[in-house]
């Protein structure tokens, strides 16, 4: 019977293209070929986009710019490359509320009008959230002194293994403060690790605290990963309030280095954390718990801390 199929296959036109493409499929994949696809939000194979993304990201976040997502960068630059992602970034980004503008506005700028994915249809269809956003919450870390080593979403390797970092690695000195990003409850404090350690056998992003809050009648639950050691300010259920210190930077568990690793679920599924942050709010006054970050020595300090 296989046999039979078989010689069908290879003696037909038609069999022949079919056995070259189920051959060919996967190495046109590994090559990337069908390029960047926007599917709910995530977007397939956006490895190719992730270092000059992760640059423009870092300058803007550093500077406390606001934030706009690769996906919302790509909707314009596929469909002109001759774009650059830096003014992509800054195009969208309302300089007074720091917000997302809405996408109809950003193609009401004449090199924008032009293009088909500003047509009223397409900007109706696309998907893009381009809502007046809710910033609910504050900072995690000090942006202006951290540096951004993984997005949401983003498709990468660490240890040799590919995934799909559902969060977002922030990178900074040991022991710099990690603060609650918003008004809520302790559920979990979790610090199995007393030496600031990389274990790659970790499953639990080392020692981490989870955190459950409810604005505006949704339900958050935020988890801070790869804390340092015995550096927990908070106990399972202690009320914490937007801005305060929880703990600090570490690389316990499976990391490659000094990093937080920020995480955000609604409903219990994983979101854009980042998409949630106010960057308005100001650390500095939130309260008398802030101590500057301790930095190594600037200039040679260079992250590249993942997972
Ligand atoms: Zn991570």
């Amino acid at each position: 019977m296989k046999k039979k199929i078989l010689s069908i296959l290879l003696g037909s036109t038609v069999g022949l293209v079919v056995i070259a493409l189920i051959i060919l499929m996967p190495v046109l994949m590994i090559m990337n070929f069908f390029g960047a696809n926007i599917t709910d939000g995530y977007i397939e194979n956006n490895s190719e986009y992730a270092d000059e993304y992760i640059k423009v990201a870092n300058k803007n976040i550093k500077a406390k710019n606001g934030y706009v997502s690769l996906e919302r960068i790509l909707y314009f630059y596929l469909a002109d490359n001759t774009l650059t992602f830096d003014e992509i970034y800054t195009d969208n980004i309302d300089k007074e509320t720091k917000k997302l503008i809405p996408i109809s506005e950003v193609c009401s700028i004449q090199k924008y009008k032009v293009l088909d994915v500003c047509k009223a249809e397409n900007i109706s269809s696309s998907g893009q959230i381009d809502e007046e956003q809710a910033k609910p919450f504050s900072p995690p870390i000090d942006f202006s002194s951290s540096t951004i080593t993984s997005f949401f979403m983003e498709e990468r390797v660490v240890y040799g293994e590919a995934n799909v970092h559902k969060a977002w690695d922030i990178a900074n000195s040991e022991k710099t403060p990690v603060y609650a990003t918003c008004d809520g409850k302790v559920e979990s404090v979790s610090f199995p690790y007393s030496e600031n350690k990389i274990d790659t056998n970790d499953t639990q992003a080392g020692n981490n605290i989870k955190i459950s809050c409810e604005v505006n009648d949704l339900k958050y639950i935020v988890f801070y990963g790869h804390l340092f050691p015995n550096s927990s300010k908070v106990k399972v259920g202690d009320s914490v309030s937007k801005g305060q210190v929880i703990a600090g930077v570490g690389t316990t568990g499976y990391s490659t280095g000094n990093h937080l690793h920020y995480q955000v679920y609604l409903d219990g599924q994983v979101i854009d954390g980042m998409s949630l942050v106010d960057f308005n709010y100001d650390l500095d006054n939130s309260n008398g718990d802030f101590k500057p970050p301790m930095l190594p020595d600037n200039d040679n300090f260079q992250p590249s801390y993942k997972n």
